[in-house]
């Protein structure tokens, strides 16, 4: 079979679970980190070429310095983001795949001194150098993916943009970073939004929001009133469901149609910029000020959760004793949600550009059962896709069927597994089908 469920069955896409929501730190006002003694900054917080480093042992740097240079087009450079000295180039584990990757550690002096910004206005300015104040900023998609942003918004000539979907719809359990950032930056985030659709001529954007977030709704809404953007802006209340802020999901949902097996939203004429970033793009371009913090959820089993303004590279540890420790009967650490959050294996990993939340909790090791085949996985799935089949094939090893049954469509959201009463650890299976079908150099 190769043909959708969605189509056979006749369902309307998006499909989605309903995870207990647990927004622990929803009540709580953006608070600022104090600022480490130290910080370790890998080169690699991006999808593309890791960055190369600039500075060697002994430089002092102030905040807001580049340190190390975009490598390539699909690369962004990284700053500096306490004021001190380099104290050394390490290899530093990366909280995305746990391998050593190489990294600059820089110690503060503890004056927090920043390099001098150079402010613009950014309707004088041409789309070439917004662009560029983009890159040099380091600005990456904020909601996880860290896709460069100025590569975002250079589609190829032949794609037509006619619309941004502006994604806060935040959907994993316990994250409140974007509906804080929503409620109490909702400016900045509305003047990202007006540049991005000047460099990009659309007239047309949607701001999806979960309906169980009535505040942001309004304050956003409130905010596109009074403003002065370039066109047509509706604030859209989407169902609250998981993974409502997946893109294709996204896309589904507000336009009604659905991104190509293998393609983009921009092969259906969108863009979709997470609210963070476009707080970071007005900061890059009307302020030129680089990406050196964002705001982490510290939240789970931690004294007070809270949503904490952190430096990039300080380590997790501190913010999880800033919110009154973990509990005892916490073991595990988690960057992002519990449904696509990865694991940590030392508390002490530094926060990056693509890092939401902080998620202490008790590990949740289950017993996997045989597939009963009861097809709640199926039902479960925003993509239309057969998850058990994924798991049949990879336990028989017949990767080459994979692509019969749209294996390159999954976003790993883990709604299947987190249906399943098998307990199968669904995405495992999934992230190992498609590693096999890389390997031999199927897409
Ligand atoms: S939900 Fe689990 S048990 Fe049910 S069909 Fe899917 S993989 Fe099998
Ligand atoms: S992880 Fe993949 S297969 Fe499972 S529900 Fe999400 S998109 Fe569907």
């Amino acid at each position: 079979m190769n043909t959708r469920v969605v189509e056979l069955l006749g369902l309307k896409c998006p499909a989605g679970v309903h995870p207990p929501s647990q927004k622990l730190a929803a009540g709580h006002a953006i608070e600022r980190a104090p600022l480490p003694k130290s910080v370790a900054l890998p080169l690699q917080q991006h999808i593309g070429a890791p960055a190369k480093a600039i500075v060697k042992r002994g430089d002092e740097v102030k905040v807001g310095q580049k340190i190390a240079e975009a490598d390539g087009f699909v690369s962004v450079p990284i700053h500096a983001t306490l004021s001190g000295t380099v104290k050394h180039l390490a290899t530093v584990a990366s909280p995305v795949t746990g391998h050593p990757v190489s990294g600059v550690i820089i110690e503060s002096d503890g004056k927090d001194e920043w390099i001098e910004l150079t402010p613009a206005d950014s309707e004088t300015l041409s789309k070439e150098d917004i662009l560029t104040r983009v890159k040099d900023a380091g600005i990456v998609g904020m909601g996880g993916a860290t896709f460069p942003t100025h590569v975002k918004l250079s589609p190829p000539p032949e794609k037509s943009i006619k619309s941004i979907i502006v994604n806060g719809a935040e959907c994993e359990p316990y994250i409140t970073a974007d509906d804080r950032l929503m409620l109490e930056e909702t400016d900045r985030i509305l003047r990202g939004l007006k540049t991005v659709m000047q460099v990009l001529s659309v007239k047309r954007a949607y701001i999806a929001i979960e309906e169980n977030k009535p505040e942001a709704i309004a304050r956003m809404r409130q905010g596109v009133a009074e403003g002065s953007l370039p066109g047509e802006v509706e604030v859209v209340a989407v169902p609250a469901k998981y993974p409502m802020g997946a893109e294709k999901t996204l896309v589904k949902s507000i336009l009604n149609t659905e991104v190509p097996e293998g393609g983009l939203p921009m092969d259906v004429g969108t863009l979709i910029q997470n609210v963070a970033t476009l707080a970071a793009v007005y900061d890059a371009v009307a302020l030129g000020k680089p990406l050196v913090e964002r705001v982490v959820t510290v939240t789970g089993l931690v004294g007070t959760p809270k949503n904490l303004l952190v430096r990039f590279g300080t380590a997790a540890s501190s913010l999880i004793e800033q919110c009154g420790g973990a509990d005892p009967s916490a073991d595990e650490v988690i960057f992002g949600g519990p449904m696509m959050g990865i694991a940590q294996s030392r508390d002490d990993t530094p926060i990056l550009k693509g890092t939401n939340c902080v998620l202490v909790k008790r590990s949740d090791i289950r017993e996997e059962y045989s597939c009963i085949r009861c097809g709640r996985c199926i039902e479960s799935c925003p993509m239309g896709l057969m998850p058990l089949q994924f798991v049949n094939l990879v336990k028989k090893e017949d990767y080459e069927s994979l692509a019969n049954y749209h294996i390159a469509d999954c976003v790993e959201c883990g709604a299947c597994a987190y249906d399943c009463p098998a307990n199968i650890p669904i995405v495992s299976y999934i992230k190992t089908g498609k590693a096999e079908l890389r390997k031999a150099g199927v897409r």
